[in-house]
């Protein structure tokens, strides 16, 4: 296999998703995996930290069982995803214990990251287990997320925790090459794109993948948005042989997107907290200038504040609208929304959110 002299990042999220790890009968697709695993026993060994989020717990299932038919969708999802879930990661177990390697096995909801308590009891479970020396596989508690509590999918999923992590890198392993510029036919991949870019349309042909729940879209929207973090994010082939090792050595394959300033600590739990918000609340004109306003940075100040919705406490994530239903960005309350309630447009009142737990959607 071959070796990398200098890597260019020394902490990074890895995600690998189903297609990737499974072969076209359903089975995981060992020689894949024992590539990846290979790939990552060596970067461990070049002192890069590598967090692993693998999907593949639900296809493993179906490899496994028949569900009955007479369970509900979801049921029979949690039945797949549930005895699936110890097949994938015996599976992980073994290939990185044979490089001497130990796996420890993380299992998130959505509601994990909803809580600042539960988000730092994460964030301290993570660098436990990278300061041991560990290799932490992640994938989404699918036996109790249902319906609305669910991730999109485990790019968003992972997209949290390279941030949660304050990683420099983020690699979402695809079965395909990357953004395809649909604008040629000679199916090139477009190698770099800017934090600006917007409209990812135009690289994406319609079609979702066979078994997992992402797209390309979904995947474009978070590899933007951490970018815009200041993390670089990397959408490459997972079965491309010796894919990581390439990516960390710094060659150009697949599609980089190209990391802004750096934001960190609670801006960036905020920043990534989209749908994670307990309430909102609505502010006026003024409120809404003074909070775009370049020149400097402005706290949300109860008075003006013209409604709220939801209930939420200190500590909690609000949504910010402005007067047209355009969402501003998101915040961290500093009380809840009962004060709220009955200090809003009064002047002289501590802010409601502090500029520093302040989130501008751009
Ligand atoms: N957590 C799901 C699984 O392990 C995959 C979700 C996704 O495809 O992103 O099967």
């Amino acid at each position: 296999m071959k070796q990398i002299q200098q890597p260019i990042y020394r902490k990074i999220v890895v995600k690998v998703g189903t297609n990737v790890i499974t072969s076209r009968n359903g089975e995981l697709d060992i020689e894949i995996l024992e590539s990846l695993t290979s790939q990552i026993a060596l970067l461990h060994k070049k002192g890069i930290q590598v967090i692993l989020v693998s999907s593949g717990a639900v296809g493993a299932g179906r490899s496994l069982v028949k569900p009955s038919r007479s369970l509900t969708p979801v049921a029979a999802r949690q039945v797949l995803a549930s005895t699936g879930q110890i097949k994938l990661i015996s599976t992980y177990n073994e290939l990185f214990a044979q490089k001497g390697l130990i796996t420890a096995q993380i299992l998130v909801t959505k509601s994990d990251f909803r809580d600042r308590l539960h988000y730092l009891n994460m964030q301290t479970c993570f660098t436990a287990l990278l300061q041991q020396k560990i290799i932490p596989v992640v994938n989404e508690n699918d036996a109790v997320s249902v319906t609305e509590l669910m991730f999109t999918d485990n790019d968003e999923l992972s997209g949290l925790i390279a941030s949660m992590m304050d990683v420099e890198g983020y690699i979402i392993l695809s079965h395909v090459d990357g953004l395809f510029d649909l604008s040629r036919d000679d199916g090139s991949v477009i190698s770099e794109i800017d934090p600006s870019t917007r409209h990812f349309h135009q690289y994406i042909s319609p079609g979702k993948s066979e078994f997992g729940r992402g797209g390309m879209l979904t995947k474009c929207h978070i590899a933007n948005k951490l970018s815009r973090l200041g993390i670089t994010v990397h959408i490459a082939n997972g079965r491309k042989p010796g894919i990581l090792l390439s990516l960390l050595e710094g060659e150009k394959t697949g599609t980089k997107f190209i990391a802004q300033k750096t934001t960190h600590g609670p801006k960036r739990w905020i920043a990534t907290s989209e749908g994670l918000e307990k309430g909102a609340v609505t502010v006026n004109k003024g409120a809404e200038t003074a909070l775009v306003a370049d020149v400097r940075a402005n706290s949300l100040l109860p008075v003006g504040v013209v409604s709220i919705e939801g209930s939420f406490m200190k500590g909690d994530i609000i949504k910010i609208y402005s007067e047209e239903k355009s969402v501003l960005g998101y915040g961290m309350a500093q009380y809840g929304s009962e004060k709220t309630r009955s200090v809003m447009g009064q002047k002289d009142q501590k802010p409601l959110v502090h500029y520093d737990y302040l989130y501008l959607t751009p």
